[in-house]
């Protein structure tokens, strides 16, 4: 193995080790690897808090022309819990079996691409090579519970706006072949608490306009959309989760006790709306099938985007034409697709830098 391969397998676990999972992570540990990775490899740091114990770290590196827009490579350092009896392994432990295969928890999402960037730049450095333009690697907490908290203040800062960013790249997904999806684009997130409110009353009588009724009724037209987003799914092996609209019931709540029929039941529906969807029609939608589920029906927004343009891949988008041109020299297709999820890009996307993801 060459000493920068010894480099990343050592590396690599070292971040891995770090038990930054939700939830009341520390970021202490990932503050101090950072540290001693930037130092490593000769670059300032610098750290934001914009809300107490949640850091938005930043290593630069210079380019020639420092005036250009810059690129930024965003990772998170956050993962989601362990269940440890789900585990065949220490999810900590990040134990290399005799493949070369590392195993533990933010291994893939995504601690692996943020230890890509950084070695990257340590491979590319070692060459004396000093790119045109300015990089920047971030590494930002709490992406898997929103980052609403975290990002949205860090890209709305004064700070985001000196580092000048053109371009960000941002987690995607793994690929098992040469073909990699990369997203140019991200469905829009809306969290809706439905209230159904009604006529409460003893469990043994048959009371008009409850709110089990009106329940069945929202519900009957949420799944009736779900139906028909899946149908287009199922129809044409051309449309990706991406492209369509999803709405989940995730949560209710009400009731009283078992002989009681309450004066509420509140839905809460997941809905991932997709890019091509007319934001202000489809809310109309939802408050006619409110409307229509009886008196008093009406939507609290839980989380409400804005509807936010995807990355234009045309040959006006030069960050795009290099981004090509690399993958085509490495003989890597792409597969150009919206992403089903919703991760951080979102935010960077808002202040209208062209994002791409893979
Ligand atoms: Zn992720």
């Amino acid at each position: 193995m060459e000493d920068l391969d010894q480099v990343v397998v050592e590396n690599f676990p070292r971040y891995l080790r770090i038990p930054s999972v939700h939830s009341n992570i520390s970021y202490d540990e990932c503050v101090g690897f950072l540290k001693n990775q930037a130092r490593g490899l000769g670059l300032p740091i610098s750290i934001h808090y914009f809300f107490p114990k949640k850091p938005v770290v930043i290593i630069t590196w210079k380019g020639k022309e420092p005036h250009l827009p810059s690129i930024m490579l965003n990772g998170h350092m956050d993962a989601v819990p362990v269940f440890e009896n789900g585990w065949t392994c220490d999810p900590f432990g990040a134990e290399m079996d005799d493949k070369g295969n590392i195993y533990a928890r933010g291994a893939q999402d995504m601690k692996c691409v943020s230890i890509q960037y950084l070695e990257a730049i340590r491979r590319i450095k070692k060459e004396n090579v000093t790119l045109k333009r300015t990089i920047h690697v971030s590494f930002v907490p709490d992406e898997e519970i929103g980052g609403f908290k975290d990002i949205k203040p860090f890209v709305e800062s004064e700070a985001f706006k000196k580092l000048n960013v053109g371009f960000v790249l941002n987690e995607g997904s793994a690929s098992l072949n040469n073909v990699l999806p990369l997203y140019y684009g991200e469905r829009i997130r809306g969290v809706m608490l439905i209230h159904c409110p009604g006529q409460p009353g003893h469990g043994s009588l048959l009371l008009e306009h409850t709110a089990g009724e009106k329940l069945i009724k929202i519900l009957d037209k949420f799944y009736k959309f779900r139906e028909q987003e899946k149908k287009k799914l199922e129809e044409d092996s051309r449309v990706t989760i991406g492209d369509v609209t999803t709405v989940n019931l995730a949560v209710i709540e009400g009731g009283v006790q078992n002989n009681i029929i309450p004066p509420e039941f509140t839905l809460t529906i997941d809905c991932r709306i997709a890019i091509t969807v007319n934001l202000k029609e489809f809310e109309e939608t939802f408050n006619e099938w409110c409307k229509e589920a009886g008196e008093g029906v009406w939507i609290e927004y839980q989380q409400k985007e804005s509807q936010v343009p995807a990355t234009k891949l045309d040959e006006f988008n030069s960050y795009w034409i290099a981004f090509k041109k690399t993958a085509d020299h490495m003989d890597v297709q792409l597969k150009p697709q919206i992403l089903m999820a919703m991760s951080d890009s979102l935010f960077a996307n808002a202040l209208h830098s062209p994002i791409t993801a893979c």
